[in-house]
Order: C-alpha cells, then structure tokens, then sequence
C-alpha cells in the first residue's frame, strides 16, 4: 500500500453497491434489483415533467445551490410534524438537517461526537452495515452486540437486541465509552420495530450517550419515536428519501434533533452537499406524497403474500416484516456448519437466474418488488431450494 495512506485502511473493505457497480460493466441482462430495498417504482411521468420543467426554468446551472436548504426544510418540518399527527408547529426547520442520503448524516454524527478518541459506538447485528463501515473508517472503534433468537418463545420478538449485553458494553469501562447507540426502526435485515423492551432501554440510557433512531423504513411501518423526541435531548431521528419517496438516485436525508445538536451536524457538512436538482426532487416528492405513498398498501400486500407463501416452504425460516423487504433464513439441520454455504449456494442460484438479493446476518434479505418479480422471487427461490436439496 502506498505509504501515505493511513495504516488502519488496510483492514477495511468498500461498501458494496450493486454487483455492476463493482465491475463496473453495466449489467449484461437486466436483474430484478431486490438488494437494496429500492421501491421498485419509478417518479410517475407527471412527476418527472414537473421536476424536468423546474431544471429547465428554475435551476441556475452556473450557480451554487442553497447551502442552508431552506425551502426543503419547511416542507420536510411540514411532513415530519403530519407524519406523528403531531401540530404543525411542533417540529421548526430549526430542528432538522439535510444530508446528501442519510450515509452522509451517519458519518456527520459519527464526526460530532466520537472522533478524535472522544468515544465508540454500539451496534446490534445483524443491522445496517454502514454505521460499523462509516466509523471505522474515521477510527472509531465498533462495539458491537448481538439479538437474542427466542424463534421459539410465544409473541416475543426473535430478533430483539441482546439488552443485558448492550447494558453491560455501555457500564464497561472500554476503553473508550460508547457515546452513540445506532438502532433502526424497523431493523434491517430482520425487518422488525423496535421492541417495548428495546425502547425502554434506549429511553434508559444517560443523556451523555446520543441514541441515533434510523427510521429509513417509517413510511412502511408507520411505527415513528418522532413524538417522544422534543422530549429526548440525546435521541436523533433519521429519515430518508431513498426509499418510499423513490428518490434514490438524488440522494436525500435528513436528521430531526436538539436545535444544538442540528448546529453541531451544519458545522461539519460540506457547505453545498446538496445538489439543486436533488433539493428540487424532495420538494417535489413532498408536494406530491398523496400520489407517491398510495403505492405503500399494496406493496405491503404483495409482502404479505410472499411471507405466507414462504413460510410454508419446509426448508424457510421467514419472519415477520414491517418494511418493503423480508428476511428469511434457512432451518436449521444437523449439519449445522453447512447452512452456510447452503446459503450461499442458494444466493448465487438467485443471482445467476436472475434475482439479486443481500446475503446479510446468516439470511437473506429479499426487497419486495413489482409483483411480477415478486413471482419470479418465489419461483426462483423455490427452484433454488430444490436444487440444493439434492
Ligand atoms: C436504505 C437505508 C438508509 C438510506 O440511506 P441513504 O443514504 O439515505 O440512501 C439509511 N438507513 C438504513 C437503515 C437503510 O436501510
């Protein structure tokens, strides 16, 4: 390695987007993306013609964008107030900030509170893997814990935290204390709310430990911690346009907080991290929700049908989904070393017949799509599995 780069880098491996993204050849047939929970619904065309129509008449090309988002943070404070049936004036702009994708608000945090030997963070995996990726990359050491798995335990949540083990990583002397607890809202990959437990936890904790609450799946799960938060000077919500708004490609998040601690993240963003046409997306998006989210109930149908379906595959393991993914694991044999590699082969039948899916926390975790690929996952995965079993 060269030998200006810092030593430390060397142990990490990239993110990895999509598998054409890593090659970099555009991908040869086109795959059902279902590998990064997506809505699998372009804008509507009317969308896309007004927001073609403010690129042509509103957006100064030569100029910077507006560094402060001004515009898009009224309309997000708006929405966020509806979105907890909390009064408009609940939530001002005062509270929030926007981040070009909510990856960008993780490292800002990440920036804030723990770098320079200030502090760690916890996670519990399995759980979305930028949090642990985005610290280490700024030296922060990962504590990371486990979820308790009571499949057979009657109503309890198979995939809550490992609390005592959480309890016991934040009383620890570390080396370094945990300064922020990373949870998200429905978890991703095992697709369930936060527990009553795991709430009571985090409402637990000491206000010198900042419990970031990524509610990247809200409009699927309509389950928010919004309401608690003017309450809660160390909790922060994160939301994101990446998903049930369908605005992946323009990158666009945003953080509600303590008016101090949004200070803290405008300190540390690039002045200008948000390009204007993607400010012009959101705004856009936010104008017209009615006709973006109505798609919400029957992508959840169509999620419910697959878990029913799955489900009574012998081999399968599925559990209970509040997002637009499910995750599913496989029985466990008596060979239980082999699961995995049973795992794998079955990821790579997908792949090769078409369907790309995230093999994450000895699962996989499976977007719901269009319904048509919808069918496709169901025949693929079932071909796979009976491949497998001979
Ligand atoms: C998809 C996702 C995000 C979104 O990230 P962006 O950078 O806004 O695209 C954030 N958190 C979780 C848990 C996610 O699954």
């Amino acid at each position: 390695m060269l030998s200006f780069i810092r030593s430390d880098l060397a142990q990490l491996t990239a993110y990895q987007p999509h598998p054409s993204g890593v090659t970099g050849k555009p991908v040869e047939s086109p795959s059902d993306r279902l590998d990064t929970n997506e809505s699998p619904f372009d804008l509507p065309g009317e969308l896309k013609q007004k927001l073609a129509w403010t690129y042509q008449h509103l957006i100064e090309n030569n100029r910077y964008p507006d560094g402060g988002h001004a515009a898009l943070k009224v309309a997000i404070a708006e929405y966020v107030n509806e979105s907890a049936n909390l009064s408009p004036s609940c939530f001002s702009p005062a509270r929030i900030t926007v981040g070009n994708g909510s990856d960008e608000l993780i490292r800002s945090i990440l920036i804030a509170t723990c770098l320079g030997g200030e502090g760690s963070i916890l996670v519990a995996n399995p759980t979305f893997s930028m949090y642990a990726i985005l610290a280490q990359t700024l030296g922060i050491p990962v504590v990371a814990v486990g979820r308790e798995r009571t499949d057979n335990a009657s109503g309890g949540c198979p995939y809550e935290i490992d609390l005592s083990a959480a309890q016991a990583a934040v009383e620890q002397p570390q080396h370094l204390p945990i300064r922020v607890v990373f949870v998200v809202h429905p978890n991703s990959p095992t697709s369930n709310p936060l527990t009553p437990r795991e709430l009571a936890w985090l409402r637990s904790l000491p206000e010198q430990i900042l419990v970031v609450i990524d509610e990247a799946y809200f409009e699927f799960s309509q389950t928010t911690v919004v309401g608690e938060l003017s309450q809660r000077h160390n909790w922060v919500v994160l939301r994101t346009f990446s998903k049930a708004f369908r605005l992946a490609a323009h990158r666009v998040g945003y953080a509600i907080a303590h008016p101090e601690l949004i200070v803290a993240l405008d300190k540390i963003r690039l002045p200008y991290n948000l390009p204007s046409f993607s400010q012009a997306a959101a705004l856009v998006a936010l104008q017209q929700r009615r006709l973006l989210l109505d798609s919400i109930p029957q992508l959840l149908a169509q999620r419910t049908e697959l878990i029913r379906t799955l489900a009574q595959h012998p081999a399968l393991q599925v559990y209970e989904s509040a997002a637009n993914f499910i995750f599913l694991r496989l029985k466990e044999t008596n060979a239980q070393q082999e699961s995995g590699d049973r795992l794998s082969y079955i990821h790579q039948q997908l792949k090769a017949s078409g369907t790309l899916v995230r093999q994450i926390g000895g699962g996989l975790r499976i977007t719901v799509g269009t319904s048509e690929e919808n069918v496709r996952t169901l025949n693929r995965l079932q071909a796979a599995l009976a491949a497998n079993s001979h």
